[in-house]
């Protein structure tokens, strides 16, 4: 098997939440295989710029705030306007709220909901529209989570947002792979970011969480990357709308 299959060279990435933790795991992995960079973050991405250009690659920021879906038509322009293409979406940008479910307000619901679904949602249909009229076809990957399989606690807008995702991937599978577009989601299991810091900070849940992994640590941002690099690569061509789980062994528990 050809290492080509699974080089992006010339293919141009557009990751949301490229500034830290999975974002920037998969933005570093996708330019080490060659693809130009479009990192859209709300935060500057100072750290990822400094890792991808060290190793000769190229990346082009846009600052974004997705609550809303007002940035979307800049964010496609401005990857075509720096690289000429959109080949590959990593929609990785997503936030979570804790509270009991009796006292879920809406806006942790609507919060959530909006930037790691409903945003996603019409991201990806801009990077289609435009995937469909170069005609080069396109890879999109949706970050799930192991809340796309299990209910969790305390975080029903982010069990809905990521339960939602998987259904989404599944969809836009269905009605894109026709016309050379892969969907595809990537679940990951425990990773040791921002998003988790309030679970690994309480000690029993961290050692319930760490007892249940068959790997036996955290996952590390830079576990996720062959797994981003596979499903935006030629090697993924005949693979559509799967969840690919990232955990450690987590559901095979
Ligand atoms: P993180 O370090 O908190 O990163 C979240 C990213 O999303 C940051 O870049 C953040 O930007 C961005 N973001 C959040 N709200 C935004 C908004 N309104 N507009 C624009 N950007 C926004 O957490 P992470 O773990 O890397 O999370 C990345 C993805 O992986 C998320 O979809 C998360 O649900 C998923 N995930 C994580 C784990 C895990 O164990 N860590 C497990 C399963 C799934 P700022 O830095 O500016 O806030």
């Amino acid at each position: 098997m050809s290492a080509d299959l699974f080089s992006l060279k010339g293919r141009t990435a557009i990751v949301t939440g490229a500034n830290t933790g999975l974002g920037q795991g998969i933005a570093i992995a996708l330019s080490q295989a060659g693809a130009s960079i479009v990192a859209v973050s709300r935060s500057a991405p100072d750290e990822t710029v400094k890792a991808v250009e060290a190793t000769g690659g190229k990346i082009h920021v846009v600052r974004a705030s997705l609550d809303t879906l007002t940035p979307i038509p800049g964010i496609v322009d401005e990857a075509k306007r720096a690289f000429g293409a959109v080949d590959i979406l990593v929609n990785n940008a997503g936030t979570i709220r804790r509270a009991d479910a009796l006292e879920f307000s809406e806006a942790d619901w609507d919060g959530v909901i909006g930037v790691n679904l409903k945003t996603p949602f019409f991201l990806a249909q801009a990077c289609a529209k435009e995937m469909v009229a170069s005609k080069r076809g396109g890879k999109i990957i949706n970050i799930a989570s192991m809340l796309s399989f299990q209910g969790g606690i305390r975080v029903a807008s982010y069990t809905a947002s990521k339960s939602g995702i998987t259904g989404l991937t599944k969809l836009l599978a269905n009605e894109w792979a026709a016309k050379g577009i892969n969907v595809n989601a990537i679940a990951p299991g425990y990773f040791e970011t921002n998003n988790t810091d309030a679970l690994r900070k309480d000690e029993t849940r961290n050692r319930d969480i760490l007892a249940r992994i068959p790997a036996g640590r955290w996952g590390r941002p830079d576990d996720l990357g062959g797994a981003a690099v596979f499903l935006a690569s030629r090697a993924a061509d005949y693979v559509h709308g799967t969840v690919l789980a990232v955990d450690g062994g987590w559901l095979a528990r």
